[in-house]
């Protein structure tokens, strides 16, 4: 049984503004006040994990450890099968190029480059979320969608790689989604779904 949920006040482990939004959007039913880690200058761990679990149980440690209350961390990444599953955990790291500027044209070209001959056009993202005590207690939660590469990439209104990824079954990239659609049924939404009913309880 997981441990559910029952304080007032969450850290949510996240230095990126765009992440804290989409998460703390999500808690709004739950009655939560959420603060960020960069809020409260809690410092940021190096993401050394082999895992997606465990980079997301390192931040949300830190942050819990940090802040002295529970903190939710989410780590996440695209995997394309015909590389083995890369970039994977480091495909925040795959998108910057040699002279260290993050560009995800770039990076979604180099990922087509490299499995551009292959038949295999599985790919899929993944997405860990890790709630994290400040007694040492955590839980781990994991989402993940899967879908084909689509060349060339199409669509401008999700984020990283989302104009290459068609999920199973749909005809749109997730950059051409309506993005409710894609919150609908993204990695994260998934994560998220599981953890709710695992630990939270509506307001009521
Ligand atoms: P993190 O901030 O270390 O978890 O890095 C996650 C990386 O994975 C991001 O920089 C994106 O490149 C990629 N990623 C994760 N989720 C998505 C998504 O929903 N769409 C597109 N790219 C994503």
């Amino acid at each position: 049984m997981a441990r559910r949920f029952d304080d007032s006040r969450l850290v949510l482990a996240s230095h990126n503004t765009s992440k804290v939004r989409e998460i703390a959007d999500l808690l709004v039913p739950f009655a939560v006040s959420v603060q960020s880690a960069g809020d409260l200058g809690l410092p940021e761990p190096e993401e050394t994990g082999a895992t997606f679990a465990e980079n997301a149980i390192l931040k949300a440690r830190a942050s819990a450890d940090g802040s002295g209350q529970a903190a939710l961390a989410d780590d996440s990444g695209f995997s394309v099968a015909a590389l083995g599953g890369a970039p994977g955990i480091h495909a925040a790291r795959f998108a910057e190029r040699p002279d260290g500027v993050r560009d995800f044209d770039w990076a979604m070209e180099q990922l087509h480059e490299a499995s551009a001959d292959a038949e295999d056009d599985l790919a899929w993202f993944t997405c860990a979320l890790a709630l994290a005590w400040p007694d040492g207690h955590t839980e781990v939660f994991e989402g993940r969608v899967e879908g084909a590469l689509a060349w060339p990439p199409r669509g401008d209104r999700g984020f990283g790689y989302d104009p290459i990824f068609v999920p199973r079954g749909g005809a749109q990239t997730f950059a051409e989604m309506d993005p409710d659609a894609k919150h609908a049924i993204s990695h994260r939404a998934i994560a998220f779904r599981a953890m709710i009913d695992a630990c939270f309880t509506p307001a009521a």
